[in-house]
């Protein structure tokens, strides 16, 4: 029989608070700890404080001076630990300090420093959890659900309004990922460049430090853990073109953050966008991404289009069309509008023909082609870092940074011994058509 790792706890402040301190003492026990009620026997102690008033303050950090002193593995959570680094000043020797409702913080904070005990049930799964993806490269979703409603999508309905994870849980499972040998981290939700806007870009906590719930504080600490030997390759999807967005643009110039974006734009006509209830328009569109190469000359612009959504004119597609020839964007894809069932848009005057949807949707694509093999062909002579995804007796294929898992192209190296799945390479590229790259290894 396994012996139950004993925590102290000390419960002060508000019936808030109290919550908080079921919720941590309840996942304790759900996980195998046992509850000590002596410091001394106690192999860790997790203070729940009250920063309300002075004298709520004076109690904490007497609370956490007492756990230090009698035990001296000490955790400390609540609402003095918001309040800036005080905690820290008066107690420098603390293990971690989060915020108020930081359960999952809090229960990360006692993983590192007393590991949850042995589960022969649970322990057969690896730290990063079971995975249906390649060891070198992992999603990392980072919120659930969406507080848009545009006209031709159900998701709202399905799966309810933004839900933003906790920064501090998100963060811990992509330092997990790196540990276990992803090489390549792709950030996915319904709606990236929103995220944290549910709960008022609360500040959670990672390693300690406070983290605004927020896509350019989340995007800089993923890019921290990146910083060790070989890099980290960190792809962004579904980002919306906020305004914000353009924080993160020069993560990418310094080569912290991969340059690619994939930017649902979906439409360019102003009727049509209003139609789908899509925020910006294709003029606001095309200056932020003459704005963003501006800053950032290599980055990969991806984006899907709809062709064929009810009452789009000829003329609001042949405009669609003009903004593509226009933006040149590096990887599109375009769908003929479906009727799903339930979407708003089925209701709406004007329905195009399915045969029309279709041939627009071929013209579209047949516009892209051009551009794509156009831009791919700039790259025929230059070095490209790779990422290998599969190897056999031909050679390898492999990804650039240009190129997202399953949705772009691919980097095919002709006889590409000694290399394996998740290797980095540099391959010098030799040719080029409108969707993939050739090229020969670097040495
Ligand atoms: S298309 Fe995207 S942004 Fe629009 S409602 Fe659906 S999930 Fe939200």
């Amino acid at each position: 029989m396994t012996i139950a790792p004993k925590i102290g706890f000390v419960s002060l402040g508000c019936p808030k608070a109290l919550v908080d301190s079921e919720r941590i003492l309840s996942q304790l026990r759900a996980e195998g700890y046992a509850v000590s009620p002596s410091y001394e026997a106690a192999e860790l102690v997790v203070v729940n404080t009250c920063g309300f008033i002075d004298s709520a303050v004076e109690e904490s950090l007497e609370a956490i001076g007492e756990a230090l002193a009698k035990n001296g593995k000490v955790i400390v959570t609540g609402c003095l630990g918001a309040k800036g680094d005080l905690v820290r000043k008066a107690h420098p020797r603390v293990l971690a300090v989060t915020g108020p409702h930081a359960a999952d913080e809090v229960m990360q904070a006692v993983h590192a420093h007393l590991p949850r005990p042995h589960d022969p049930y649970t322990d057969l799964v690896p730290p990063q959890g079971v995975r249906l993806t390649p060891a070198h490269y992992a999603y990392l979703k980072i919120s659930e659900g969406c507080n848009h409603r545009c006209t031709f999508c159900i998701i709202p309905s399905l799966r309810g309004d933004l839900s933003s994870r906790s920064i501090g849980e998100v963060m811990q499972e992509a330092e997990t990922l790196v540990k276990a040998g992803v090489k390549e981290i792709l950030v996915i939700s319904q709606d990236t460049s929103a995220y944290g806007v549910d709960i008022r870009y609360r500040t959670g906590f990672w390693q300690g430090r406070p983290l605004k719930t927020r896509m350019t504080e989340l995007v800089r600490a993923l890019c921290e853990l990146g910083e060790g030997e070989g890099g980290l390759w960190l792809r962004l999807h579904y980002v919306y073109p906020y305004a914000h967005v353009d924080e993160v643009i020069p993560l990418m110039a310094e080569g912290r953050l991969l340059p690619y974006l994939d930017v649902p734009f979906q439409h360019a006509s102003p009727r049509i966008l209003k139609l789908m209830k899509r925020p910006a328009s294709g003029e606001v569109n095309l200056e932020r991404i003459r704005a963003w190469r501006a800053i950032c000359p290599e980055i990969t612009i991806r984006s899907t289009f709809i062709a064929g959504f009810p009452g789009e004119t000829e003329a609001e597609f042949r405009q669609l069309l003009d903004f593509l020839e226009e933006a040149e964007l590096d990887r599109v894809g375009c769908f003929a509008y479906s009727p799903v069932e339930g979407a708003k848009a089925n209701a709406l005057p004007g329905p195009v023909p399915a045969e029309l949807r279709e041939e627009r949707r071929a013209r579209f694509m047949a516009v892209q082609e051009k551009i794509s093999r156009k831009r791919l062909k700039r790259k025929i002579g230059k070095t490209l870092k790779v990422l290998v995804d599969t190897v056999d007796k031909q050679g390898a294929v492999a990804r650039s940074g240009a190129d997202a898992p399953e949705i772009d192209g691919v980097v095919y190296i002709a006889g590409a011994q000694g290399l394996k799945p998740g290797d980095w390479a540099r391959v010098k590229i030799e040719r080029a058509d409108a969707h993939d790259l050739w090229g020969r290894i670097i040495a």
